[in-house]
């Protein structure tokens, strides 16, 4: 695994457990908005942290960290993700993905084989307009696939949209909630314009949180549960 780095506690990434968070170096997508440049651009890529290192302070962590959250960059380039998953949870962790969604190959690999206990999936855009806010091409094919496998598990699962207001229109977000209506949780994440992958958003305009709020009732009762965080 090429871990780009490690925050030992956490109370917010994993829904009602404690978590240590591995963040995987390396991203398929280059979503213009993105905060975490270091794990996406080569060029700011720091020194990768040994796998070694993380599973000693795992182990070490046994009985006092519920949960492991695989996060990113995107988790799911990563050629041995599902040996990292297997380590984990031999250690006794419940185990968290988050995903762009764009590989559901390895998504149903690692459903199939039951190696998560949580999966939460970033869907950027509505599925025709998916290319912009991703900033590659995407085929939107296999991002319903991956809302597909993911609606049809039994896993717990979360969906989620950074609402940039200026980039999303409101019925983006809508035409969003009805690509994954049935879902458990939808959360709208606020955009932060401070660190962004691409400096030209640096002076987009967050949502308000009033306005994020109206959105979520528009949603209703599309998704069981809308989110603001
Ligand atoms: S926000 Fe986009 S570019 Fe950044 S890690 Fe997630 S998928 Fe990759």
């Amino acid at each position: 695994m090429d871990i780009g780095g490690l925050h030992k506690v956490s109370l917010i990434d994993y829904p009602g457990k404690i978590a240590a968070v591995i963040f995987c170096r390396g991203c398929n997508f280059r979503c213009p908005y993105c905060h975490n440049p270091e794990l996406v651009d080569p060029k700011k890529f720091k020194p990768c942290l040994p796998e070694k290192e993380v599973y000693d302070f795992l182990r070490a962590r046994k009985g006092k960290l519920d949960a492991v959250v695989i996060s990113g960059g995107e988790p799911t380039v990563q050629a041995d993700l599902v040996s990292c998953m297997k380590k984990i949870r031999k250690l006794g962790f419940l185990v968290k993905l988050d995903t762009n969604g764009a590989l559901p190959d390895v998504l149903e690999h690692i459903f199939k084989d039951k190696l998560i206990d949580y999966v939460a999936m970033d869907v950027k855009a509505p599925l025709d307009a998916y290319s912009e806010m991703a900033g590659v091409r995407v085929d939107q094919r296999f991002i319903r696939r991956s809302i597909d496998l993911i609606l049809q598990s039994a896993i717990p699962h979360e969906f989620r949209t950074t609402a940039a207001s200026s980039r999303l229109k409101d019925d983006d977000i809508l035409s969003i909630a009805r690509e994954i209506r049935g879902a458990q949780r939808y959360v709208l994440q606020r955009f932060q314009p401070a660190r962004t992958l691409a400096p030209v958003w640096r002076s987009e305009k967050p949502a308000t949180d009033g306005e994020l709020s109206e959105i979520a009732k528009r949603i209703g009762k599309t998704v069981r549960q809308v989110m603001i965080r």
